[in-house]
């Protein structure tokens, strides 16, 4: 499974570690130690403490629970609608793009329920950051022909609702095409 789905939570230091991509092996049981058997938690602290991590078994344990499982989960979940809709459609689509679907989808939701007229230029800003972060990803995506696909459907949206040249420049810098 591609690291490309796990959302970082921005105040987990294990989310924001370099360490984090083995971390996460070790707490799946992907990584064994030598003998075989899985890392217990307290190991993998010692493990991340003597590469400079410093960290505790609370904080691994809430990093795997809230931050880890839900990512999987998320990932597994998109990898059964990808296969669901290839067996469908007779079509292959990709991860990456289906995955921006489902962003695009929440976001262009969050932007439909809101009074977009009534908001100043910084509400509107947070607003699409919002709905472009509750999927976290976008940024992350090595595919830039997907994210500038996803990044043209937004501005689209955003022209008709009027918004300015400003935010729809602030809009690309978020999608990181700028
Ligand atoms: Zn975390």
């Amino acid at each position: 499974m591609s690291s490309l789905f796990y959302p970082r939570e921005a105040r987990c230091k294990i989310c924001n570690s370099p360490l984090r991509d083995e971390i996460d092996e070790m707490l799946l049981g992907n990584h064994c130690k030598d003998d075989g058997s899985r890392w217990r938690m307290e190991e993998i602290v010692d493990w991340g403490r003597e590469r400079g991590l410093h960290t505790s078994i609370a904080a691994l344990s809430r990093h795997k629970n809230n931050h880890l499982n839900p990512a999987i989960q998320a990932a597994l979940e998109t990898e059964r609608m990808v296969e669901a809709i290839s067996q469908a459609t007779g079509r292959k689509l990709s991860v990456a793009r289906a995955y921006a679907n489902a962003v695009l989808a929440k976001t262009l939701r969050v932007l439909d329920d809101l009074d977009w007229q009534s908001l100043d230029d910084n509400q509107r800003l947070r607003a699409i950051d919002r709905g472009l972060r509750a999927g976290e990803v976008l940024s992350r995506l090595e595919r830039a022909d997907v994210r500038l696909e996803v990044a043209a459907k937004v501005e689209q949206t955003l022209s008709e609702a009027g918004a300015g040249a400003e935010i729809i420049r602030r809009v690309r810098e978020i999608y990181g095409l700028e």
